[in-house]
């Protein structure tokens, strides 16, 4: 039991005083003057009173070549915690092995070691052509508790698709309900790109935005959208970086497609300038999509207020500097150019907070905030009847956010077992005074509390709800 008084609770339909009353892992009362009935009391005034922060793109211990991501289910999630994120869904599997193999494999990683709740999404790279057993394919992953899937448009040879086999990945996902995810770079393009950087002796991490630049994005995102409209189906494009990709997501909306946009705060707060400076620093700034420009960030910023990006979550997937010097082939003298460098960027733990810089700095209103921290990706992602909302009956899964609280995103003041930050140097203004996760104190002030490996449990998603 723990009563939180006094805060100020919001949601994506406002903000108000009130308390919320937890017991036995739920949310069971939600208004003003609760008593406690014998419940410890946590002092929540001056503070936002949010649903925890979920986190639907991480990648928790994926082997990259020769490394894997620095995070497992334990770090990751204890991190997230300190941050104010109470639930992530990761991608299971590296893309290779059979959607069987990645669960049981997933399962094993986060059993035990998860402090906060957590879900699974599923690559694919193949959908079988009789759209009989496509649809069971796709009705065997959700009744796995898998309700989203995510297809790439980029990496020729190891992930790419092509549009047809995209599209009976669109036709199946119509008839069951589970969500595709599409990572919208067009590949063949950007093969062409770094065949021709490398050709002209451009090999270092300077050379990586040339060869996926903005219309690599938008030109991608135009296909997949004609193919979601053709079929029908409601299409989610994750990590989306540019301008030109924004304008052409809109452009699908305003045409009637069901088309919903995810954004990560590295296109918010950084540019590709992190890309130009000496290649061993440089090369902790790679990522796919690569960032952008001033313009981009702005006017992803104003698309995360007008709602058109309904979603930001991380592509959390940190590497340390030796794992990204030794790169993919596990070279004694270093990568021999910037394709070799494991690529992604931490974030899970600082998601909320850096977010948050848009409510303080006036660009997007509170509700704006919660809403793409935690209502959206509940509801899209097929955990609203878990999470993401402050309703009796759901999970207590609850941050008390202080917005008064600072702190420097250097990396020796973070959890995520990383030795360097994306954001060092910068001092935040607001971060979570307490995580609750089903009830329980998993983090205070941003530092662990009582986060028990094993205490988070795999949450079977439904289906996409809007
Ligand atoms: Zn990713």
């Amino acid at each position: 039991m723990l009563l939180i008084r006094g805060g100020t609770l919001v949601d994506r339909s406002g903000q108000r005083p009130g308390d919320v009353l937890i017991s036995a892992e739920r949310i069971a009362k939600v208004g003003t003057g609760l008593e406690p009935g014998g419940a410890p009391l946590f002092d929540a005034s001056g503070a936002l009173v949010v649903p925890g922060g979920i986190d639907v793109h991480t990648h928790l211990d994926l082997p990259v070549g020769a490394v894997r991501s620095a995070d497992d289910f334990q770090t990751g999630t204890v991190a997230a915690a300190c941050g104010g994120t109470t639930c992530v869904v990761d991608f299971a599997g590296g893309g290779r092995e059979s959607p069987d193999e990645a669960l049981r494999e997933w399962h094993a990683k986060a059993d035990g070691r998860a402090v906060i709740d957590y879900g699974f999404h599923l690559t694919v790279t193949s959908v079988p052509e009789e759209a009989g057993q496509a649809r069971q394919l796709f009705s065997r992953f959700l009744q796995q508790g898998v309700a989203s899937v995510k297809l790439y448009m980029a990496y020729p040879d190891r992930l790419m698709v092509d549009d047809a086999t995209l599209r009976r990945a669109l036709d199946a996902a119509r008839e069951t309900g589970v969500l595709v995810c599409v990572h919208a770079e067009d590949g063949a393009e950007v093969d062409r790109r770094v065949k021709e950087a490398l050709r002209e002796g451009a090999a270092g991490p300077e050379a990586l935005p040339r060869t996926r630049p903005p219309e690599v994005e938008a030109a991608a995102i135009r296909r997949a959208a004609g193919l979601a409209s053709d079929a029908g189906t409601r299409l989610y494009v994750v990590h989306l970086s540019s301008a030109a990709g924004l304008e052409e997501a809109r452009r699908a909306v305003a045409g009637g497609v069901d088309l919903l946009v995810e954004t990560c705060p590295q296109y918010l707060f950084l540019t590709a300038e992190r890309l130009l400076g000496p290649p061993e620093e440089a090369a902790n700034f790679v990522c796919a999509p690569p960032p952008r420009s001033d313009e981009d960030r702005e006017a992803l910023w104003g698309a995360v207020a007008d709602g058109s990006v309904a979603v930001i979550s991380t592509d959390h997937c940190p590497f340390r500097k030796e794992d990204r010097r030794r790169g993919v082939r596990a070279r004694p003298e270093g990568w021999a150019d910037f394709t070799e460098i494991p690529g992604g960027l931490p974030g899970v733990e600082t998601r909320m907070s850096l977010t948050y810089q848009g409510v303080a700095e006036g660009r997007l209103s509170v509700e704006r905030w919660v809403d793409a921290v935690a209502g959206a990706p509940a509801r899209l992602f097929g955990l609203g009847h878990r999470k993401g909302a402050l309703e009796p009956g759901l999970d207590a899964d609850i941050v008390v956010f202080d917005p008064s609280a600072t702190r420097g995103l250097d990396a020796a003041n973070l959890h995520m077992r990383t030795d360097h930050s994306p954001y060092e140097g910068k001092v935040v203004t607001g971060w979570p005074a307490l995580t609750v996760s089903r009830g329980r104190i998993v983090a205070r002030d941003g530092q662990p509390a009582d986060a028990d490996p094993g205490w988070g449990r795999f949450i079977p998603r439904k289906a996409s709800s809007s």
